[in-house]
């Protein structure tokens, strides 16, 4: 069967990022097909343990993907320092050439798609573009393990998850796609103090009030932060005006210490400052706006005054974007000549943000998590809410179709990650319960 179909029918969207439907991501002639294993975000333990245990699924995912897309290069991106994963890929490449691997430095964020497709092919994806304007696929480790169990008719129904921070045991776990983060929380044996939590890394990830929130397909980890810690606050949308205007120096040290301006991108934090602060119009010359990946590195990294640009540029990408303005595609300059210098190591970040008593192992545990109740979220990426094809009171098979890809739209198929009887269905979720153990 066409591996589109194999991998549209499982449910495959990516696994690392926005969580675009890989069907369509794959659905291309390409040169290059990267694997982006470099886990860049601190404390996450995911993808480096995926690629150890499953190396044979992230060759044979890379391999499926290559052939189909025609691509003359494969090559398997991770940290140099990810030891275990690199022995046991290569012990699954042996001599073969048809795939490579990369060894990354240990900075961040290595993680980025853009800065992925530079660092193997010196291209640089244009603001408004995408990394196939320069002939590259990326599609992330797990999603590669996906796309290798979805050519044996596996579904996506499981997600790894690591559980880190001031927990008791940190962990990486497999849990059912719908598992509460609650239950997930109890996998590391709970926390050790008051806490706040982030869903993912602690820079690209969201803080939530609840854990009553449901496990998606991109769902990558659960940070418990000590209540009143400084990442805690740094992470808050909220934005002091006051402090801004009155703090902000205009150093411009967070516009020199952005990855993506000094890929040419024209991404400039400080002026984005100025702009909210003055109520400058800078949208003339701010296409480069469209290409920060609020990565975080300004907020936590460059600026000393505790101010957050970060924030700005996504207020101000917001602001931009509803006035209907679209990025324009472009390459504002050459890249930076000091680009190496400027890569920040994974240990000085995790320093500065105050997390390192956190910079722990959280060992795979192969055995998956059950539950008695799964809430299947009907839109867990880029596109539209996939739509139910079940009612309440029907009972369901683990791995059935449960909803599917709106007609004519972009987005994914969901299946059920346990046998039970759909309970409730909102514009949000489909709710299963377990009615056999
Ligand atoms: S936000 Fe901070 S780093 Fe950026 S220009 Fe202002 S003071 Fe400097
Ligand atoms: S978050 Fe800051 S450092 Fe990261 S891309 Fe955006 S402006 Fe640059």
């Amino acid at each position: 069967m066409e591996l589109t179909k194999v991998v549209c029918d499982a449910g495959i969207l990516g696994a690392g990022g926005a969580g675009f439907p890989t069907h369509v991501k794959i659905n291309c002639k390409a040169e290059y097909v990267l694997a982006n294993g470099a886990e860049c975000e601190p404390l996450l333990r995911v993808d480096q343990q995926v690629m150890q245990v499953y190396a044979a699924d992230v060759v044979k995912g890379i391999r499926a993907v290559k052939e189909h897309t025609g691509a003359k290069y494969a090559v398997i991106c991770l940290k140099e320092h990810y030891h275990d994963a690199v022995h046991a890929l290569k012990a699954v490449l042996k001599d073969a050439e048809d795939v490579q691997l990369h060894l990354l430095d240990g900075y961040y964020p290595a993680g980025d798609e853009q800065q992925i497709v530079y660092d193997v092919t010196g291209r640089v994806v244009p603001t408004g573009g995408l990394p196939l304007d320069v002939g590259c696929v990326v599609c992330n480790v797990s999603t590669l393990v996906n796309i290798a169990n979805a050519m044996e008719g596996k579904k996506v129904i499981e997600k790894y998850v690591t559980v880190g921070g001031a927990v008791k045991n940190p962990v990486t776990v497999r849990v059912p796609v719908g598992i509460s983060l609650k239950e997930v929380l109890e996998a590391a044996g709970g926390t050790t103090t008051d806490c706040d939590y982030i869903i993912g890394g602690p820079c690209m990830g969201r803080v939530v009030d609840t854990l009553d929130i449901p496990v998606t397909k991109t769902t990558g980890g659960l940070l418990a932060i000590p209540k009143g810690h400084p990442v805690y606050e740094q992470k808050s949308t909220t934005i002091n005006l006051k402090k801004m205007m009155a703090v902000c120096c205009q150093c411009s040290m967070c516009t020199q210490m952005c990855p993506r301006n000094a890929l040419g991108l024209n991404v400039q934090p400080h002026k984005a400052m100025r702009s909210l602060a003055n109520g400058v119009d800078l949208m003339g010359d701010m296409n480069g706006i469209f290409s920060c990946c609020n990565c975080g590195l300004c907020t936590y990294y460059a600026c000393n005054f505790g101010l957050k640009p970060s924030q700005v540029m996504q207020t101000l990408k917001s602001a931009i974007a509803s006035k209907g303005i679209r990025a324009r595609k472009e390459v504002f300059g050459p890249v930076d000549g000091g680009l190496e210098n400027m890569k920040v190591p994974v240990s000085r970040l995790i320093a500065r943000l105050g997390l390192k008593k956190y910079d722990v192992p959280a060992p795979l545990v192969d055995k998956a998590l059950t539950t008695d109740c799964v809430r299947i979220a009907l839109r867990m990426g880029v596109g539209a809410p996939s739509v139910p094809k079940v009612q309440v009171g029907d009972k369901v098979r683990k791995n059935q179709l449960i909803a599917d890809i709106a007609e004519g739209k972009l987005g994914v198929k969901m299946h059920a990650s346990i046998s039970g009887t759909v309970t409730e269905i909102s514009s949000d979720y489909i709710e299963i319960r377990r009615t056999t153990k």
